[in-house]
């Protein structure tokens, strides 16, 4: 058995959806389960059409671009208009039109259940449109409701995934996937334990790939990309990037919790814990080797690897009362930080103060000052870049900061985080 995930951009466009078959094609013959994310920005889209977001009734143009997006789509595929497709989505975008519409008055309650009721159209209106055109072009399939499969807690957005459930009910997905038909099933999405539609975090449709490799026991799992493998740096930032081919469990871990984007964090433990080989591969070069992630003692070739995260601010956490900062300050701080759910970037502390660097979120940030205010000052730092290499020299370092003073710096052996001033632009 093997799993793949084509994301969002693998299928924008009908020519994208067709270069996405013609893939699948390769592996004709094989035990074969298929997740797919939304078309390109789709859950951008539904994010602005969730109850209470953006009055919908004074927006319909909202809603009629995304219909009107997947059924260019659709006429370019088929371009017969009588194939049962059009009938299949029609009725999604009469569903998703009812979801929209049955929380005239929403609650700050409701709303994540709301939200995940209406982004998860995104994934059902295209793993639809894709198992009809596979069927089309005679590669035989089936479509699967990944909410029947991967179950969650009914913590919204953010579903928490019931293991054991999952494991039960992939044992009915084994059985369906055969040597001739194909699963095509969603990403991103799952389903509630009671009932309710859930999503399991922005992104996080390798997460779903990598839940359904773990309970399906796969050899390995392929993530499809517009970049050739996992690269030494974003290229947004780099004109020079070196791509990694092999790289351990573990790093893959640390470097998706530094804030690299190519992996979601959550992706890679479940496929760590039964050794099933990640790949991850250019659906732009399919033909290309791309990168792998698996059982191996270090990255090849060794090489820095740069991550940055822009937009972070610094934040000064001092005792009014100018007491040490000690265990018993500390517990307070942390217990505001995971109260506000803000997530930690990088700290420091010294005798008076406590530094943190978190993602510049002016909601989170206001709630935590209001909340520390009555004990401690709270100063804070915006428009930072945290800058973390791995494998670094003091020449790389010194490149990548350029001029720029640091505010703050850690250096383990492998690792060195910089937080600076943002530059205006990179090299
Ligand atoms: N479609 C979802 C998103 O854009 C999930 C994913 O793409 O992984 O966040
Ligand atoms: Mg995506």
């Amino acid at each position: 058995m093997i799993v793949f995930k084509f994301g969002g951009a693998s299928v924008n466009s009908a020519a994208a959806v067709r270069n996405m078959a013609a893939i699948v094609s390769q592996y004709r013959g094989q035990r074969l389960v298929v997740v797919i994310s939304a078309m390109g920005k789709t859950t951008n889209r539904l994010e602005q059409l969730i109850p209470g977001v953006t009055p919908t009734e004074q927006h319909p143009e909202l809603l009629a671009a995304l219909e009107k997006y997947h059924y260019d789509i659709i006429d370019d595929l088929f371009q017969d208009r009588k194939n049962p497709v059009y009938g299949a989505v029609s009725m999604l975008f009469t569903q998703l039109r009812q979801a929209i519409a049955s929380t005239p008055y929403p609650t700050a309650d409701s709303y994540n259940a709301d939200y995940d009721r209406v982004v998860s159209f995104g994934e059902l209106i295209s793993t639809t449109i894709i198992s009809h055109y596979l069927n089309h072009i005679g590669l035989a399939n089936r479509w699967v409701d990944i909410r029947q499969v991967v179950i969650t807690d009914t913590n919204h957005r953010e579903g928490h995934v019931d293991w054991q459930r999952t494991r039960a009910n992939a044992q009915t997905l084994d059985s369906m996937v055969t040597n001739t038909t194909i699963v095509i099933t969603q990403g991103f999405i799952a389903g509630g334990s009671d009932g309710s539609t859930t999503t399991l975090g922005r992104e996080g449709s390798d997460y779903s790939a990598a839940i359904v490799s773990h309970c399906l026991g796969a050899e390995s799992m392929t993530i499809w990309k517009d970049v050739p493998g996992f690269l030494n740096a974003d290229p947004k930032y780099f004109a020079n990037t070196v791509k990694i081919s092999q790289i351990p469990y573990n790093e893959a871990i640390e470097l998706a919790y530094y804030g690299a984007s190519v992996i979601h964090p959550k992706t890679v433990k479940p496929l760590q814990n039964l050794d099933i080989k990640l790949h991850i591969r250019s659906f732009l070069d399919p033909e290309a080797e791309g990168s792998v992630v698996g059982p191996f003692s270090h990255i090849e070739p060794l090489t820095p690897l740069y991550i940055f995260r822009n937009q972070q601010v610094l934040l000064s956490i001092m005792p009014k009362d100018f007491s040490f900062i000690a265990e018993d300050n500390l517990q307070i701080i942390f217990g505001t930080l995971a109260e506000v759910g803000v997530r930690v970037n990088m700290m420091q502390n010294s005798a008076l103060s406590f530094s943190v660097v978190v993602d510049d979120n002016a909601q989170l940030l206001d709630s935590m000052i209001t909340k520390l205010g009555s004990q401690f000052r709270v100063r804070y730092n915006r428009g930072l870049q945290l800058i973390t290499i791995r494998y670094y020299n003091q020449e790389v370092i010194d490149r990548t900061v350029a001029a720029r003073p640091i505010l703050l710096e850690q250096r383990s052996r492998s690792t060195v985080q910089i937080l600076v001033e943002t530059q205006p632009e990179h090299n």
